[in-house]
């Protein structure tokens, strides 16, 4: 997998890359990372980029055309342009993060962990002149129903939960029963000391008996998702996701008053 990066602050993702378990990854060739200075292709002396809106209204907005020419500069073509006959090759997803765009979610980390190569805009001020998303995006992606500042935030969030799921980033048995997974949240999980204070850590982890700890851990994904987040085991039954020992789970819990 690649992931490039446009932006006008790429300092703050180039330190992300270097560091931890994704750092490992780029140095053990899993995976791909390059960035782009959009500034660097402003086409006056004072690299301007930014430019008020037509129509009025408070804040600046992305100019198109360095940002055109910065996707140009990858070979992304722009879509509206009068087509031009060249050997089509496959095009990376050109994704624009944008509050305006559709929820991420783990699923869709799973299906982006998959492509080739991401090319993910980061917008600025008040974001991207429209004939670039027309032009040029794929897709908008929101992380949350809140306005951040940056893109480059946005898309710290997306490599963060995508670069994880891509093949051999990390051993695929920590993915297994992650939050989310199976549409359950995760188990608690406990480690040493055996006390902590005036809590110890229970019976069952300390057994060694492997099926009595997996129905616990099952029973208390259940029970954790049933508390926090009722809406995710709605849609895991709408969606037949539950086998019968979870279904069986769920009913028993509801019926003590749980969710
Ligand atoms: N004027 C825009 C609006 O009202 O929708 C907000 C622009 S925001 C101040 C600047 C940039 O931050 C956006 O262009 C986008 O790249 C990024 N951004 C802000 N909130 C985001 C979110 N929830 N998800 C993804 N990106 C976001």
């Amino acid at each position: 997998m690649t992931y490039t990066v446009l932006s006008l602050f790429p300092e703050l993702i180039d330190a992300f890359f270097a560091l931890s378990i994704l750092g490992k990854a780029v140095n053990r060739g899993l995976l791909r990372y390059r960035s782009v200075n959009i500034r660097d292709f402003a086409l006056d002396k004072h690299k301007t980029c930014d430019d008020a809106p037509y129509g009025g209204g408070a804040g600046m907005l992305m100019m198109a055309e360095p940002v055109g020419r910065a996707l140009a500069s990858l070979g992304i073509p722009n879509r509206l342009d009068p087509p031009v006959a060249a050997v089509p090759k496959p095009k990376p997803r050109v994704i624009y993060l944008s509050p305006s765009g559709r929820p991420f979610t783990q699923e869709k980390a799973k299906g982006l962990a998959e492509e080739a190569e991401l090319i993910l805009l980061c917008g600025r001020y008040e974001g991207l002149d429209q004939r670039i998303i027309d032009g040029y995006v794929d897709e908008e992606i929101s992380i949350g129903d809140y306005v951040l500042s940056s893109g480059e935030v946005a898309a710290l969030v997306l490599i963060d939960a995508t670069y994880r799921l891509v093949e051999a980033v990390i051993t695929p048995a920590s993915l297994e029963e992650e939050s989310f997974s199976g549409g359950l949240l995760e188990y608690p999980q406990y480690t040493r000391p055996e006390q902590y204070g005036m809590l110890k850590v229970p019976e069952v982890l300390l057994s060694g008996h492997h099926e009595n700890i997996r129905q616990w851990r099952l029973r208390k994904r259940i029970e954790k998702t049933l508390a926090l987040r009722p809406d995710l085991i709605h849609q895991g039954e709408e969606a037949g996701l539950f086998d019968r020992e979870t279904r069986t789970i769920i009913v028993e819990l509801r019926n003590s008053g749980a969710g």
